[in-house]
């Protein structure tokens, strides 16, 4: 295991948050420490203060605070972009979704918290053993993790939408038609130009797509400090781009 149980979170009133792992230690922050016996005694809802007085909000962890201290390894999706995925694709409780490569399993596991059911396909055993550690942290069930090349072949049929995250995209087109229900939704994201011109072409040129849209999601935040309100001045990053399609048939 890599990790140790996350058993609270605290949120201090600046916003600040710490996850106490072990309840048998003094949780030590720059807003001073609380003592393991309050930790311990202390019920969701619970307000705490630290020996420098400040107040310590506690509660269980949501999947959503787990989520953000899981291994990474590969680069990861950036929750804007898997926003998109799911608002575009409608994927929910019903959905049956495939992603490749798993990586660190981000996708995949943010997925299953949505979907039915999550099958991700990754070729280097090494990752794979991060996403079983990410899916025992995050207590996921509905994952199947799959050593295998999705280039190759799928060996998955009937599924709602299949998620890309790897670099030739354009390579996964057949196995994807076969894989995906007629209506399904095929995603890809890349984080380069001629990556989506090759993808976007082969899925136009391919029968068994219709193309839809591809987009970049710019997110930026703003400082909001009584009425100095204005975007922060780091600058923005880029991340990736998100192709969509749509299997028509096979
Ligand atoms: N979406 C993932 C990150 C994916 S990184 C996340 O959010 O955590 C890209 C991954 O694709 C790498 O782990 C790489 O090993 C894997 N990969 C590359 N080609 C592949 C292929 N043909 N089949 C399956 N996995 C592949």
């Amino acid at each position: 295991m890599f990790f140790m149980d996350i058993r609270k979170v605290i949120i201090t009133r600046q916003g600040r948050k710490f996850y106490a792992k072990n309840l048998d230690e003094d949780l030590h922050t720059q807003y001073g420490f609380v003592k393991k016996e309050d930790l311990k005694k202390a019920k969701e809802g619970d307000v705490l203060k630290s020996n420098t007085g400040n107040e310590f909000f506690i509660f269980d962890p949501y999947f959503i605070d787990l989520y953000r201290k899981i291994k990474r390894d590969a680069q990861i999706m950036p929750l804007k972009d898997i926003g998109l995925i799911i608002a575009e694709t409608g994927i929910n409780k019903e959905s049956r979704v495939l992603d490749a490569g798993s990586g660190s399993g981000a996708v995949a596991c943010f997925l299953a918290s949505v979907a039915k059911e999550v099958i991700t396909y990754e070729i280097r055993e090494d990752f794979i053993e991060i996403v079983k550690a990410n899916v025992e942290f995050l207590k996921l069930k509905n994952i199947k993790i799959k050593n295998k090349n999705i280039y190759k072949e799928i060996d998955d049929i009937d599924i709602d939408a299949i998620v890309l995250d790897l670099p030739e995209p354009w390579n996964a087109l057949e196995s994807c038609a076969k894989a995906l229900k007629p209506g399904g939704f095929l995603v890809s994201y890349s984080p380069s130009v001629p990556q989506v011109a090759d993808f976007v072409n082969a899925a136009r040129k391919n029968e068994s797509f219709v193309y839809l849209k591809t987009a970049e999601i710019v997110e930026r935040e703003w400082e909001v400090e009584e009425r100095r309100v204005r975007p922060k001045s780091k600058g923005l990053g880029h991340s990736g781009f998100l192709s969509f399609a749509r299997k028509v048939k096979e």
